[in-house]
């Protein structure tokens, strides 16, 4: 594991001010701007970089403007960049056209890494194939997870005890026979770093501490595992998201660049986009009985194509589809004690609009004044409040809308209708689908 610069250790285990958990686009956004703040960042991430995402790829007109305001052009350009001016429904052999006011296809394996790269540039120390837990006040750790050596914490760091003793307690988690008691101090957290690349190292536990943690770790929320106030549930009913980026073959001319072409069936919908000459991303939500009932994911890919009445790509049958957790989650709680949540880790609606990551991009903006509150007064439930408030009334009012939306495929008696209505009343579905692209107010940037 990569060692943390030496000026950030402060007794046996190194302090940051900000740690950002995983480096998707809410986590790589928001430590590039924590870096350039001048706060002393790392952003760590459990995958290998550059890696592939499920995701469908197209970024709105919100998206665009708030990544055009990062300033990081120059990272930017070695991305596929290819602009969407329209989505093509397909539904039973009918099909049809919506305009889309501003939008662009990307691959989120160059944009993510793009950002990463941006981030490391402004001073950001960034760890990757490192799997990080954010540990409760009051715990147990195992033997296994503290080797006594190097930066991680170590037996003679808990017995000097610069942590406090009054909030050393033991933990009702099961502790084991060789558990020893361990704290963090009231003003910081204590992270667990994990090699997800040679785990058979004595360098692969390693410990961090962090005035502020940005919980950035998606559908997933791995980090989280000591603190279930903050976990979310996933809706019953709830679709899977499957992805993969194909080649783009010579018979792939149904799929024109600059559309989004949404197949959709009652099972579910696709959305493939060209994303350059020679690739092609696909990305669906599904019901899990669905694809349940298929050998694999790519086979029930291409029977949503057929249903819809249009060919899937050349590539999709040998491909590796990849898949997601439930979609649609609800996070009641997103800020405790130094710890803040964005991204899909927030909570997620079904992607049908494509909105992921201007609300990821907007989290990773409005979260720094906050940041900047923690460090210079401390933690107080009224920052709580605060990013509470964001994320529900930013983010919560968009994601209502797209529920709605993406609820309404449900009912087979909705479908026909609402692709006639597209047809026939192009400007209502014009103004409903610039309502869900709003630009930003700007109000980010204060
Ligand atoms: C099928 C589908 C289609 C979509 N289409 C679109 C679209 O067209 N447009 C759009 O805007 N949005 C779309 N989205 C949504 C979009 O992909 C997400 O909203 C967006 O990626 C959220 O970004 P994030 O940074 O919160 O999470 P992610 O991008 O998921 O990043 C989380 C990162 O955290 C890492 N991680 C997890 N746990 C840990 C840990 N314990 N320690 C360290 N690292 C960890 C993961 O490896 C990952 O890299 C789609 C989603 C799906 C599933």
């Amino acid at each position: 594991m990569r060692p943390l610069p030496a000026e950030w250790s402060s007794g046996d285990v190194p302090r940051c001010q900000v740690a950002v958990i995983g480096a998707g686009v809410a986590g790589a956004t928001a430590a590039l701007l924590s870096a350039r703040a001048g706060y002393r960042t790392v952003l760590i991430e459990k995958q290998k970089f550059p890696r592939q995402k499920v995701c469908g790829c197209c970024l709105n007109a919100r998206a665009i403007d708030l990544l055009s305001k990062l300033n990081i052009q120059s990272y930017l350009a070695p991305f596929s960049n290819v602009p969407i001016t329209a989505t093509r429904f397909y539904l039973e052999g009918r099909s049809a056209v919506v305009e889309v006011p501003k939008g662009q296809a990307v691959s989120r394996q160059l944009l993510d890494s793009s950002l990463v790269d941006a981030a490391k540039a402004a001073g950001c120390e960034f760890m990757e194939q490192v799997s990080a837990v954010v540990l409760p006040d009051k715990k147990f750790l195992n033997e296994e997870s503290m080797p006594d050596h190097g930066s991680s914490l170590n037996s003679s760091s808990l017995n000097r005890s610069s942590l406090n003793s009054s909030s050393v307690v033991a933990a009702s988690e099961s502790p084991t026979k060789n558990s020893r008691l361990a704290a963090t101090e009231h003003d910081c957290r204590l992270l667990e770093l994990r090699s997800t690349g040679c785990s058979n190292s004595p360098e692969s536990v390693r410990h961090i501490r962090a005035d502020v943690v940005l919980i950035c770790d998606g559908l997933g929320q791995t980090s989280l595992r000591y603190f279930p106030r903050l976990k979310s549930t996933a809706a019953t009913n709830s679709r899977i998201g499957l992805g993969v980026t194909i080649a783009r073959m010579p018979g792939d001319r149904q799929f024109r660049e600059g559309e989004i072409h949404m197949a959709v069936s009652r099972q579910g919908y696709v959305g493939t986009v060209v994303l350059s000459e020679s690739e092609l991303n696909v990305a669906a939500a599904v019901d899990a009985v669905f694809l349940q009932q298929h050998r694999n994911p790519a086979d029930a890919l291409i029977s949503i194509f057929r249903d819809a009445g249009v060919a899937p790509p050349e590539g999709l049958a040998n491909s590796h589809v990849r898949g997601t957790l439930p979609l649609t989650q609800t996070t009641e709680c997103v800020a405790d004690q130094r710890l803040f949540l964005l991204g899909d880790s927030a909570g997620y609606v079904e992607p049908f609009t494509g909105e992921g990551m201007a609300w990821a991009l907007t989290a990773a903006t409005r979260i720094q004044p906050l940041i900047g509150k923690v460090l210079s007064t401390g933690w107080t439930e009224s920052v709580a409040d605060e990013w509470q408030q964001i994320i529900f009334r930013d983010c919560g009012r968009r994601q209502r809308i797209c529920r709605l939306l993406s609820g309404s495929l449900r009912f087979p008696l909705l479908l026909h209708p609402m692709l006639t209505a597209c047809r026939i009343f192009p400007a209502m579905t014009r103004m409903l689908v610039r309502r869900m692209n709003q630009i930003s107010t700007g109000q980010e940037w204060k």
